[in-house]
């Protein structure tokens, strides 16, 4: 498959064409942003974290039968996907309460939550993607009720299976982030997972310490951000001793000839 020209920049990943309508190619980049771009930073490493982690959770999640855009990992840094139409909705999840949610209603930080929360926010960057209604989405037709419907029940199942998946090995699924795109399967107008699910969309927490394990490193200066996400990834069981010094040593040595240039 070749790789064709540049589609879309986002803030941590760029879209290329290939030679196949259909699909495209999705490259993770190092590019760490917070606070609706306020705060910047490249941090070596991270996308190809990302790249991996969200490979595996998604592969995972088709094998239960939510459908996503995932075709396949190319390389470090890249993964083929399917071109759909993005939903213009960011649907956080919220199993215990933190983050912009405890400021905005004074809820106190760490509160678990009876039921998973679904919140809307409206994609777009110039408005500092706003929290919405349903109402707003219909209103203004971003999406049809039929569909949220259908995503709401994917999310319940997806949050499901991730509490599950992370409490395996040690981790509380704090909150996260997921994107749906518009698809046609088969002449049928169908939904499916897009966009990416890793410790930059989620919030993941140690069962025991309760340390943050996600961008909230960054968005905090706690520091360690590429430790904590290799955490991730080798309690997921997807990087074995060899490849995470990998991960490290080509961190490591891009940062050495950076500093000798
Ligand atoms: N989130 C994300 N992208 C966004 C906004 C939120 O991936 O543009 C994720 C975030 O990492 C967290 C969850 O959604 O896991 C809830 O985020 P919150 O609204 O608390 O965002 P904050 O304003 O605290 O970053």
């Amino acid at each position: 498959m070749k790789k064709g020209k540049k589609l879309y920049e986002g803030k941590a990943k760029i879209i290329y064409a290939t030679s196949d309508k259909e699909l495209v190619i999705q490259y993770f980049k190092d590019d760490a942003t917070a606070f609706n771009n306020q705060k910047k930073s490249v941090i070596e490493g991270k996308g190809v974290l990302n790249n991996r982690i969200s490979e595996h959770i998604l592969s995972n999640l088709s094998q239960i039968g939510i459908q996503n855009h995932l075709v396949k990992r190319l390389n470090m840094r890249e993964q083929v996907i399917k071109l759909v139409e993005i939903i213009p909705i960011e649907f956080i999840v919220r199993n215990v309460a933190t983050g912009s949610i405890t400021k905005r209603l004074g809820i106190e930080d760490g509160t678990v939550l009876k039921e998973p929360l679904i919140e809307y926010c409206l994609k777009d960057d110039a408005l500092g993607d706003p929290l919405i209604a349903d109402e707003h989405i219909y209103a203004f037709e971003w999406a049809k009720k039929e569909e949220i419907e259908k995503v709401k029940k994917m999310i319940l199942r997806i949050n499901d299976f991730m509490i599950g998946m992370f409490r395996g090995i040690g981790i509380k699924l704090i909150d996260f982030k997921l994107e749906f795109g518009r698809l046609k399967i088969n002449g049928k107008d169908e939904i499916i997972l897009a966009d990416e699910i890793s410790p930059d969309t989620c919030r993941l927490w140690d069962s025991i310490t309760d340390k943050k394990l996600d961008k909230d490193r960054f968005r905090k200066d706690l520091g360690d951000l590429i430790p904590a996400y290799t955490e991730v990834a080798k309690r997921l069981g997807i990087l074995h001793e060899q490849s995470n010094v990998s991960v490290v040593n080509v961190t490591k040595l891009s940062s050495i000839k950076k500093k000798t240039r």
